[in-house]
């Protein structure tokens, strides 16, 4: 194991909190890191086909529009207008409204 011993910057902590918060309360999925699905990357990358050829994304409520995050680390669901129970997070419900499909 290696480990690396940095100096503790706040202006950095407080912007990969920043980032970390945009993403968790994103509503669409992040950017593709190339236009071209022959990218080196993207050629290995398990999600291509989510990415480049319209394969459905994983159903759960963290991959549905409805989801939204909300305090003590629970998520509120749009639909049902209902905070989600932890167990169904992973599960989502007949409802589920991809956050790939426009
Ligand atoms: S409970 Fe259903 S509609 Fe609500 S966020 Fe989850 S999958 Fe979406």
């Amino acid at each position: 194991m290696i480990v690396q011993i940095v100096e503790l910057d706040w202006n950095i902590g407080s912007e990969l909190e920043l980032k970390a918060q945009d993403i968790i309360g994103s509503k669409v999925p992040p950017s593709r890191i190339a236009e071209n699905p022959s990218y080196f990357d993207c050629k290995y990358c398990t999600y291509k086909g989510v990415c480049f050829d319209g394969e459905p994304v994983e159903k759960n409520c963290r991959s549905c529009k409805y989801a939204t995050p909300v305090e003590n680390a629970e998520w509120h669901c749009g639909r049902w207008n209902a905070i989600i129970p932890k167990e169904e997070i992973i599960k989502g419900c007949p409802e589920h409204a991809s956050i790939n499909n426009g």
